[in-house]
């Protein structure tokens, strides 16, 4: 062989007796097969098989193969983010007079991907109170292909009672979807509980580092796996194995690492809870808070993501407050092992319901700092919070506010 040829073709060497625990990042796009009539043949390798790098490596059926014992299912599909895997969740199963019905609390971009591009291709749209399996009664018919649900919901932690929604859902012969993001598939299993297909944004706790983008989708049956392989194969959607690498890494840990953020979550919760700016704490794990009841009843734990309502006369002073932070970091995305905050609006993302709290409220994702320092962070975040809200309320006052303190009395 001459040596350019030597730099081309991989010698195979002797593999046996290498067993790391770790996965091996399998990259390839070109898969080889040993005769003309095996490549013939690739496409009766079928969904276990190899055929070309776009549909699958170990690497990454590895990390199928994991979500799938997980979540409880028959069979899962990795696609490059979350966003990815809601959308192909429901391209693969609606077509042109289909109806879905998405809960109103869903993940906001899921709405537009709804809203723009499902009724561009002929799907009726519609939303539905995440608490009230009435109202997805009143609006579900026989046109209804898909019921979307996402438990709790995105920011505002709306519990969806499933098996109600599943029944009913299923009444109609519609499929039943559930963004199972916040709780990950070790503190929920929406599959037990009536849904037919779940997604996840590993990009969250999954991978728990901040630093890579992945989601999935899980169906129950064999029966709907052809359909979501279908879509991903026709738009060419696949994930790099390094990334693949990256998750499976991150999961090795999860269990330690959402035991830790929720211990941190519900610490800071609760210091959030008793001071008086604060009007309540949305975390389904907190005794009181709306969705307690059914959170105790289906889900196994929680993580480390709750939403805080401010007081009206403190809410706007928040995003402000927020530059004083140590500890926390300001931005989106949330699961890693950093402390997070986001201040979010809700009511421009409902159209079923109304949001009668204030607009604004302040996402925390609980990391993996030592408690101590994250409750000295909340702590100079609350003060600065109360000191410009007394700062407004003086200036307020000084210009003759006395019609300020009527209108802004807030049954503390
Ligand atoms: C973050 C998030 C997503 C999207 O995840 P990406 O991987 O960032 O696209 C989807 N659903 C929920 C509930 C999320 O919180």
């Amino acid at each position: 062989m001459k040596d350019h040829t030597t730099c081309v073709v991989t010698p195979k060497v002797k593999a046996d007796g290498f067993d790391p625990l770790g996965v091996a990042v399998h990259r390839g796009s070109t898969i080889v097969f040993r005769t003309a009539e095996d490549y013939a043949n690739r496409a009766k390798r079928g969904m276990d098989g190899y055929s070309y790098g776009l549909y699958g490596t170990p690497t990454t059926r590895t990390l199928e193969r994991k979500l799938t014992q997980l979540e409880q299912g028959a069979r899962t599909f990795l696609t490059p983010s979350s966003q990815s895997s809601n959308a192909i969740a429901m391209q693969a199963f609606l077509s042109a007079g289909d109806k879905i019905l998405i809960a109103d609390s869903c993940y906001p971009p899921v709405r537009d991907f709804a809203v723009n591009d499902l009724r561009r291709q002929g799907v009726s749209v519609d939303f539905y109170d995440p608490s009230s399996p009435f109202d997805l009664e009143r609006r579900i018919d026989d046109v209804t292909r898909m019921v979307w649900c996402e438990s709790p919901g995105s920011t505002t932690m709306e519990v969806q009672d499933l098996p109600r929604i599943a029944e009913i859902a299923h009444r109609v012969g519609a499929l039943v979807g559930c963004d199972n993001t916040w709780a990950t598939p070790l503190n929920y299993k929406p599959l037990g509980y009536g849904a037919d297909i779940v997604t996840e944004a590993l990009t969250k706790y999954v991978a728990g580092h901040s630093d890579v983008l992945m989601g999935s989708i899980t169906v129950s049956t064999e029966a709907l796996a052809g359909p979501v392989r279908g879509v991903l194969g026709r738009y060419g959607i696949g994930v790099s194995p390094d990334d693949a690498a990256l998750v499976l890494r991150g999961m090795e840990t999860l269990p330690v690492r959402l035991a830790y953020a929720f211990e941190s979550a519900m610490e800071l919760a609760t210091i959030f809870q008793e001071h008086p700016l604060v009007d309540r704490v949305l975390f389904p794990a907190l005794p009181g808070c709306v969705g307690h009841e059914l959170w105790k009843r289906d889900f196994l734990g929680a993580s480390g993501v709750f939403s805080v309502v401010f007081t009206p006369n403190a809410s706007e002073h928040v995003p402000a407050a927020l530059d004083q932070l140590q500890i926390f970091a300001i931005g989106a995305s949330w699961g890693g092992t950093r402390s997070l905050v986001a201040p979010m609006q809700v009511r421009a993302n409902r159209s079923a319901t109304e949001w009668k709290d204030e607009d604004l409220l302040l996402r925390v994702s609980a990391g993996l700092e030592a408690r101590e320092d994250l409750r000295a962070d909340v702590g100079r975040l609350l003060a600065a919070v109360e000191e410009k809200s007394r700062h407004a309320r003086v200036s307020m006052s000084a210009l003759g506010g006395m019609q300020y303190t009527l209108n802004n009395k807030q049954g503390e």
